[in-house]
């Protein structure tokens, strides 16, 4: 007999652990009270705390162009606008991501067109975007998942061959590395998110970096106003409708922009504490028959650390199902998780003809998708489960515990296998 806790053993870990995100310390405290004492609390052009908080950005990422915007989403829209989307324009997008790396390409009135997913990372598969090359193929958009960069040296080379725009959605991966480049760094424009679980986090906002001229200005029309454009503009074609602008107010909160402010400054502590929990996950599960670290690509110089995705195969567990194994991990004190979001292939959108939208023009003769036209999206997220990327540093005892759990549940598996079993007879 086992003694596991879901048969009504002691867990294995007792601990509570802080999971609170994000760390506010009293400096970004004092920051945001100083900016709410002042008034600062809107602005016309770039100026005060959304000033610094882009100057922070370009600095890091040694871009000329940051813009702060009202979210992840608004900057992924300025990105698509800004690379001069036209109707019936095509764009490569991973199937496997959240929606706002591609729902703001329809709104651009131009098509997504989804591509499978990396086996092992769940990151768009630069194999399969070759094969979704068209007359009308403009740009791709890569997401970083869980902090897992995309290798972006390969990414652009295939641009290059084919002659596309890249748009990095870094919105998961603040601070992670490829090739000795931060994401953010390389393709033509970027987007972050800054909402609060991320690993910079203002609350709500984000942020837009390029180093191209008429990027950032039609970004900047698209959602900032005369006082920030009628300043900022200078390309020649662009500057008699900077004051009216496109339409959109996508300006940052200042007091959210202050937030982040103080985040970016301990990004790489941040990163440092993760990465050290992420080594300790990789060193437990290594010892453990059936399991393997999370998979992490020869190109990653430094993972973003947004949440520890390892691969599950119930052949290596006698058909053990994955939900079994969970179950078993959160009964030890272990709060693992699975994906709960669907390629989204599998999405009402991308396999009805009919959607809702009478203002973007939706391609008619877009591809309408069913189960199991990406398959290896599907099978990642069958496969994949989570591990909290948790904020600080766990203790020994933490560790020890986790430790034990894996190595319960590894003894426990038959058990667990016939209880299964039972239960589904
Ligand atoms: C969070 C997130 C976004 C959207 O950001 P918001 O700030 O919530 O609009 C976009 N893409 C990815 C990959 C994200 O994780």
């Amino acid at each position: 007999m086992s003694d596991l806790a879901i048969f009504g053993g002691e867990p294995a870990v007792r601990e509570a652990v802080e999971m609170a995100w994000p760390i506010v310390s009293d400096g970004d405290v004092a920051r945001v009270a100083e900016a709410a004492r002042r008034g600062e609390i809107s602005y016309d052009a770039s100026e005060g705390m959304v000033a610094e908080l882009e100057d922070v950005f370009e600095s890091r990422l040694g871009r000329p162009y940051a813009l702060a915007t009202s979210s992840g989403t608004a900057a992924l829209h300025s990105s698509f606008f800004g690379i001069g989307l036209a109707p019936g324009d095509e764009v490569l997008a991973p199937t496997y991501t959240y929606l706002a790396t591609v729902m703001p390409i329809v709104a651009c009135n131009a098509t997504p067109v989804l591509v499978d997913a990396e086996p092992d990372t769940g990151n768009i598969d630069l194999d399969e975007a070759e094969r979704h090359i068209t007359s009308r193929t403009r740009a791709m958009v890569v997401t970083h998942l869980s902090g897992h960069p995309v290798d972006m040296e390969r990414a652009l080379r295939f641009a290059r061959r084919h002659d596309l725009k890249v748009v990095e959605d870094c919105s998961q991966a603040h601070g992670a590395v490829s090739s000795g480049a931060e994401v953010g760094t390389r393709g033509d424009v970027a987007a972050f998110s800054l909402q609060g679980r991320k690993l910079v986090a203002a609350g709500e906002g984000g942020i837009l970096v390029t180093s191209d001229t008429t990027i950032y200005e039609r970004a900047v029309m698209l959602g900032h106003f005369a006082a920030r454009s009628e300043l900022e503009v200078s390309t020649p074609h662009l500057v008699p409708f900077a004051k009216l602008g496109y339409g959109l107010n996508y300006r940052m909160h200042p007091l959210g922009a202050a937030l982040a402010i103080g985040q970016m400054e301990r990004l790489d502590q941040h990163l440092e504490w993760r990465a050290g929990n992420f080594s300790a996950y990789d060193d437990i599960l290594r010892d453990i028959p059936g399991l393997d670290p999370a998979p992490r690509q020869d190109h990653v110089s430094r993972h973003g650390c947004y949440s520890y995705q390892p691969l599950y195969d119930p052949a290596e567990w006698g058909g053990l199902p994955r939900s079994a194994f969970i179950d078993a991990l959160r009964a030890e004190g272990v709060p693992a998780t699975v994906p709960t979001s669907l390629p989204l292939h599998r999405e009402p959108f991308f396999s009805c003809a009919e959607t809702g939208i009478t203002t973007y023009s939706v391609d008619p003769g877009r591809r309408l998708y069913r189960a199991g036209d990406l398959p290896r999206s599907e099978g990642y997220v069958r496969s994949a489960w989570r591990l909290p990327a948790y904020p600080r540093p766990l203790s020994t005892q933490m560790l020890t515990g986790l430790a034990e759990a894996f190595r319960k549940i590894a003894a426990g598996a038959e058990q667990l296998r016939r209880h299964t079993h039972a239960t589904a007879a």
